[in-house]
């Protein structure tokens, strides 16, 4: 299978995963060589991404936009570009509800070591995504990074093949699904029993959007599994947050996918 083509079969198959991004979110891509990267374009869920559509395509060491030269059509990359850039061949990142149990609650970082037993993985603290997040990541990385964490954001995993960044993205979302005492079905459940109307207010009220019903359900999700888990969710800050709902990339992301 050639790299564009591995690269749409393992966003399709990461992204037809609520567990593993709601709405537009999440991103993966792929080296083309030629310090080339196809990276999933904005706005677009994971699982529309194909062999030739819905990714744009960036110089690895510039970002330069380079999708219409390569005879793609003109799409804009994920803001999340750059540090896709610093990793392997194949990148996942992904706002796994598992991941996220340990990056949005207190303390969650306290249950990577045991957890994370001979899987080498770094963190980063919540920083505004875009170039400053990358230069957090790439002060961090080390020889043998293959997982980065985020704080109150999600997971990134890298791999030198589709197969292999699939199959690491899976081991260390069950891992932290394990450490929380949850597990995919059970997910699966809270999201089905969550989409049900049980009164007219929340028809009235409450009418969401399907990203919003996608993101509502992993939200409360980790909500309540912290919950159960006598842990206690750890908020964005109100700088991150009004950085979040002032910034035009955003606002963009939205306007694609309601
Ligand atoms: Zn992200």
């Amino acid at each position: 299978m050639n790299l564009l083509a591995s690269f749409a079969a393992m966003s399709q198959t990461v992204g037809a995963r609520l567990d593993y991004v709601q709405g537009g979110g999440g991103n993966t891509s792929v080296k083309l060589g030629d310090g080339l990267m196809a990276i999933k374009a904005s706005g677009f869920r994971l699982n529309q991404v194909t062999e030739n559509d819905c990714f744009a395509v960036v110089e690895t060491g510039t970002l330069k936009d380079v999708t219409a030269a390569c005879g793609y059509k003109p799409l804009r990359p994920s803001v999340e570009a750059s540090f896709h850039a610093l990793l392997g061949t194949f990148v996942i990142h992904t706002h796994p509800v598992y991941a996220n149990l340990a990056m949005c609650s207190a303390s969650g970082t306290d249950r990577l070591p045991a957890a994370m037993d001979g899987l080498p993985y770094i963190v980063a603290p919540y920083i505004n995504p875009g170039v400053e997040l990358s230069m957090a990541i790439k002060e961090r990385l080390r020889p043998d990074t293959r997982v980065v964490f985020l704080v109150n954001h999600g997971l990134v995993v890298t791999a030198d093949d589709a197969q292999g960044a699939m199959a690491l993205h899976d081991e260390v979302n069950e891992r932290l699904a394990s450490a929380y005492g949850v597990s995919r079905a059970d997910f699966d459940c809270f999201a089905r029993e969550a989409a049900k109307m049980l009164y007219p207010d929340q028809q009235v009220y409450l009418d969401l959007t399907q990203a919003q019903r996608e993101i509502m359900a992993a939200v409360m999700f980790i909500h309540f599994t912290l919950m159960k888990n006598g842990g206690t969710a750890q908020a964005m800050g109100a700088e991150a947050l009004s950085y979040i709902s002032g910034w035009e990339g955003e606002a963009y992301r939205k306007s694609i996918l309601r």
